[in-house]
């Protein structure tokens, strides 16, 4: 069984002082061990929160990368500076990235192959917006999203589903919806890396994950975790949806 994940996507919340705070809280907590946590921080925010969570067992990632290693790029932060930093993880693909800063799926995959060539674990995120969905163009959508995927190594590699009109709306997709949607990609990944490999990779689903709602869709066959904004700055929901994680992996619906 893939091992589930769970990952905070913090987007521009909490500088030094609150991530100091939220981590010291988060690390006193008795995490499961069957589940992986990552915390994503903003830029600001990784050079306190890699010194916290060095040697600990949360993970640490970014919320995106450029797809250089050095040069004249204003504003840009390379991947084998965050590897410097300790960061394991990047987000690359966000749809906040894809609507408000202009990112393409081609960029997106520039993203993630050199987050993956310094040795980062890529977390790529895709999904319809609302007029896709209403058009019936999710599968194209996805598919058109996916379509570099053959271009990365699958051994550090997550994909996200994430729903852009279920992103910070309080809308989660339905149980049908997602599974649908996570079964389709898997699809996808076998014909990129291979069914083997496309097996033991992990699609987390993101888009209004909340304590209320993780055990249902955590519980899908295809859900291999979650990747989660709101819910993940507040200590409380954020260590409830880990819980709620833990119990699917030890096959109790608690
Ligand atoms: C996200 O931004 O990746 C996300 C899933 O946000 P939220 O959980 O707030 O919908």
């Amino acid at each position: 069984m893939r091992r589930l994940l769970i990952a905070g996507n913090w987007k521009m919340h909490k500088g030094v002082a609150e991530t100091t705070s939220f981590l010291e809280s988060l690390l006193a907590e008795d995490l499961p061990p069957a589940v992986d946590v990552v915390c994503c921080p903003p830029f600001a925010s990784l050079p306190a929160a890699a010194m916290m969570l060095a040697g600990a067992e949360v993970g640490l990632g970014a919320q995106n990368v450029h797809w250089e290693a050095s040069g004249a790029f204003t504003g840009e932060v390379a991947a084998p500076m965050l590897a410097e930093l300790g960061v394991g993880w990047v987000i690359v693909g966000h749809s906040e990235r894809r609507t408000l800063f202009g990112e393409t799926d081609a960029t997106a995959v520039a993203r993630a192959r050199a987050a993956q060539a310094a040795g980062l674990e890529v977390i790529y995120c895709v999904g319809e917006t609302l007029a896709e969905r209403d058009q019936g163009a999710t599968f194209a959508v996805l598919e058109r999203q996916t379509s570099g995927l053959a271009e990365l190594d699958p051994r550090r590699l997550a994909l996200a589903y994430e729903p852009v009109w279920a992103i910070g709306t309080g809308r989660n997709a339905s149980p049908e919806q997602a599974e649908e949607a996570h079964a389709f990609l898997r699809v996808r990944l076998a014909g990129a890396f291979g069914g083997g490999a496309a097996e033991g990779l992990r699609i987390l689903y993101g888009g209004s994950l909340k304590p209320a709602n993780a055990r249902q869709l955590l519980a899908l066959p295809d859900v291999d975790g979650g990747l989660i904004g709101g819910a993940s700055l507040d200590l409380r929901s954020f260590s409830d949806i880990i819980r709620a994680a833990a119990a699917r992996a030890a096959g109790v619906d608690s």
